[in-house]
């Protein structure tokens, strides 16, 4: 399965920021070795693609340093010139995921997932949309038209709502902690609001019933992307919702179990976490890659079938 990673460009935070930025680099490192992952570094995506999604004005600002206080206030982060480099990779390694899930079924990338950046604007540690503008890519490119974004971080994806709104090919569904950042949220094409401490057999439940909504409504979509943010799990200090390791591992399957059924290719993005203990969230993830990984076997095993004498 291929894995890509981005966690060469650095962050460049000052003393004491309470961004988990080295999550990145330890999850790689985690990962390392594990059989049958390709783990490759992400290459920059160009600003023509993030310019199919992002306003220019916004492109220029973030490519020149010319952010507002206050906008560099809403992403969390301090512009320097590290700033434009990291976010490009950071999209390159989703749009990199993308063409490799068309071919393999799955395709991860170990950042990404920033679904608060909107088209104008960033926020929430969110610099570029880089789903969006792997679905732009996708649909520029005539490879997908229809797709889905099932985003289960513990936080609303309003940027992802606000820039598809109203765009009947994309059909985005959130789950999150109705608590929780952003205070205000955007309509998704279906939110589920969740109470804090829901409790496992609650989000599980609340998740089938979700997909089964999305089946109706949005049926046979050609792409999707998963945001498998780590943040509902127990060991979030944002997160709020407190899920058990199982009940993450139950969500990853239930998601790909559906994805499979219906045969639908997808990208995964790691989305949010931010951790108390940093051990016990990268179990989280490893867990999740792991989950994929069976799912990517699948789809690989079904494809040797096909291609077999
Ligand atoms: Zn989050």
């Amino acid at each position: 399965m291929q894995v890509f990673h981005f966690d060469a460009q650095p962050l460049h935070l000052p003393e004491g920021h309470r961004f988990p930025h080295h999550k990145y680099r330890a999850l790689r490192e985690r990962l390392t070795g594990e059989p049958e992952l390709r783990l490759q570094a992400g290459p920059a995506a160009d600003w023509e693609a993030v310019a199919r999604v992002h306003e220019l004005a916004y492109c220029a600002r973030v490519r020149d340093g010319t952010l507002s206080a206050a906008e560099q206030r809403e992403i969390g982060f301090p512009w320097n010139p590290g700033m434009p480099v990291r976010a490009l990779h950071s999209v390159g390694a989703t749009l990199a995921a993308t063409e490799a899930a068309r071919r393999e079924g799955v395709a991860l990338n170990l950042g990404g997932g920033t679904h608060h950046a909107k088209a104008d604007a960033g926020g929430g540690y969110c610099v570029f949309n880089d789903v969006a503008v792997a679905i732009r890519w996708l649909q520029q490119q005539g490879w997908a038209q229809r797709v889905l974004v099932i985003d289960l971080d513990v936080h609303q994806g309003n940027g992802t709502a606000a820039i598809f709104a109203g765009d009947d090919a994309v059909f985005t569904l959130s789950l999150h902690g109705e608590k929780n950042f952003p205070f205000r949220k955007v309509a998704s094409s279906l939110d589920v609001d969740l109470p804090d401490d829901c409790g496992d057999d609650a989000y599980l439940a609340a998740l089938d019933l979700a997909l089964d909504e999305v089946a109706h409504r949005f049926p046979a979509p050609q792409f999707a992307f998963y945001l498998a943010g780590a943040d509902p799990h127990e060991g979030d200090r944002l997160g709020r919702l407190r899920l058990s390791t199982d009940a993450m591992a139950a969500r990853d399957a239930t998601v790909f179990h559906w994805l499979w059924q219906r045969q639908v290719p997808a990208v995964v993005t790691m989305a949010g976490g931010y951790p108390t203990d940093l051990d016990a969230m990268l179990d989280v993830q490893v867990q999740t890659v792991r989950l994929a990984k069976g799912h990517w076997a699948r789809w690989k095993n079904a494809a040797d079938f096909a291609g077999a004498p």
